[in-house]
């Protein structure tokens, strides 16, 4: 694969309607990004193909979506309240902020001074939010600062109500107030919303072990430094698999979705070659994890994680069943012992997906002469599936039986788009850059014998086929 530059991708992201930058009209929102009319329907595509291969197509595979916020318990539990963090150093000189772990130490990347930097602190990367109209207020600032919690008591002398009062770093220069029992987070992982799952699952279901949950959505991190394009961003979408199994069976479980994850990455036309597979030493781990490989692609940016394949022993039931007081066992049918089942998590980030088809598709090479711009993306992800145009658009006659065509293949397809603007040639050209397979010409010769030109993309080819073998 010859990795295509970064700029070249985003910018064709942006002209052709894949991908936009977040709240653009307003100057952007750091780590946002919009998926036009193109970059949705490859976007759910590679969704779609996801839910088939791994839900659909299984029967040991049942599919889920959770709240995206939930219960602050859950994020006490997970140990993300506590240990979601990335180290943050501030440059003396600048005030620039950044991810200690991603920088060369002693220079700051903005600023170019040495030896700015303080020891790093610990910056949580969820996003806090307030559940409900209750106590939330503003107040002026305490000169000196104020932080901690505030009881009220009810007639019978009980706490009723605590509120927080924080010394928030605000414009207003002021502290926020409100009820602690309503903060909650955009989730950061679409995991927790599996695991809480669990029990109502295996309740509503009995399946038998080993199996598996899914779930698609969003998620939201409060990167330090949102960069590469969708690469990292603070809002993005996860597609996520806990998959349970017995304690002794987590070694054979995790081989079977190591081929698995090896299976997904051909099937979204990625070449073997830029895919790579990096076992993650025990000091990288995070802290629930006894194996992890990451599966690492050859992005424009490097070679970096496209998605993550990790053994969570019993760390996620095993959390909810001491926070929350219930039963996290599975009961075998043969009247075995019951147990808390292990978990092998596949974690597939759907940006990093997207961008990795994008670079993997991109192509350049000279049609007549002329440097060509083109998508190679495999046909079940292309955005459009058929463009059908007539030769002449001032020619009734063809207009309306184009019009034919394109209606009988909508109906069929779905993503057919129709394209009469400038002469063909110019219409190829727009459709190989969005990664169109097919375009199909209705000339004259149409109108005798039912015939049309259908134009492949990779080889340009142009051939003469009946309408009704399409
Ligand atoms: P990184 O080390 O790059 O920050 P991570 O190891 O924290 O990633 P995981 O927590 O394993 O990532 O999340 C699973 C997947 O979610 C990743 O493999 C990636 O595809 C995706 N992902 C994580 N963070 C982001 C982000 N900020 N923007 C886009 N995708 C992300």
């Amino acid at each position: 694969m010859n990795t295509p530059k970064l700029e070249d991708i985003v910018s064709l992201c942006k002209r052709r309607g894949f991908m936009y930058q977040g709240s653009e009209v307003y100057g952007g929102l750091a780590g946002t990004w919009d998926y036009g009319p193109l970059g949705v329907q490859l976007k759910r595509n590679i969704v779609n193909l996801w839910w088939k291969m791994f839900v659909e197509d299984r029967d040991d595979m049942y599919g889920i979506d959770a709240a995206i916020l939930m219960n602050q318990k859950v994020w006490q539990a997970s140990g993300h309240t506590e240990t979601f963090t990335d180290p943050l150093v501030e440059c003396s000189n600048c005030k620039g902020r950044f991810r200690a772990d991603k920088i060369d130490a002693n220079k700051c990347p903005t600023c170019g001074k040495e030896d700015t930097f303080d020891n790093p602190s610990q910056f949580n990367m969820m996003f806090k939010t307030i559940v409900g109209p209750k106590f939330q207020s503003w107040t002026r600032k305490v000169p000196g600062g104020l932080e901690g919690e505030v009881y009220f008591k009810n007639q019978y002398g009980e706490r009723e109500t605590v509120w927080k009062i924080e010394d928030a770093d605000n414009e207003l220069g002021g502290m926020m107030v409100y009820d602690s029992n309503a903060v909650s987070y955009l989730r950061p992982e679409t995991a927790q919303g599996i695991f809480t799952n669990f029990k109502n699952v295996v309740d509503s279901f009995y399946p038998d072990l080993p199996f598996g949950l899914a779930q698609q959505g969003k998620a939201f991190r409060n990167e330090i430094s949102p960069r590469d394009f969708v690469f990292r961003s603070r809002e993005f979408e996860q597609m996520e698999i806990e998959y349970f199994v017995h304690p002794d069976k987590w070694e054979e479980a995790f081989e079977v979705w190591r081929k698995a994850v090896w299976e997904w990455c051909k099937a979204l036309g990625l070449p073997e070659t830029s895919v790579h597979e990096l076992e993650v030493p025990e000091e990288d781990r995070a802290h629930y994890s006894k194996r992890t490989i990451d599966f690492e692609f050859d992005f424009p940016i490097g070679r970096e994680e496209l998605l993550g394949l990790a053994y969570r022993t019993d760390f996620d039931l095993g959390n909810i069943q001491r926070a929350s007081g219930r039963n996290m066992e599975y009961r075998p049918k043969d009247g075995g012992e019951p147990f808390v089942p292990h978990v092998i998590e596949p974690s597939f980030g759907l940006e990093r997906t997207v961008m990795a088809v994008l670079t993997a598709a991109y192509c350049e090479d000279e049609v007549n002469g002329e440097k060509r711009t083109y998508l190679r993306l495999p046909e079940h992800l292309a955005p459009v599936k058929y463009a059908v145009s007539p030769l002449l658009k001032n020619k009734p006659e063809l207009v309306e039986k184009a019009r034919e065509v394109y209606a009988a293949l909508k109906k069929k397809y779905g993503n057919v788009m129709w394209d009469d603007n400038g002469n063909i040639g110019k219409r190829y050209r727009r459709q190989d850059e969005i990664g169109t397979p097919y375009c199909i010409t209705i000339d004259f010769q149409t109108l005798e014998d039912s015939t049309i030109t259908l134009r492949n993309r990779d080889t340009t080819e142009q051939t003469r086929v009946e309408i009704s073998s399409l």
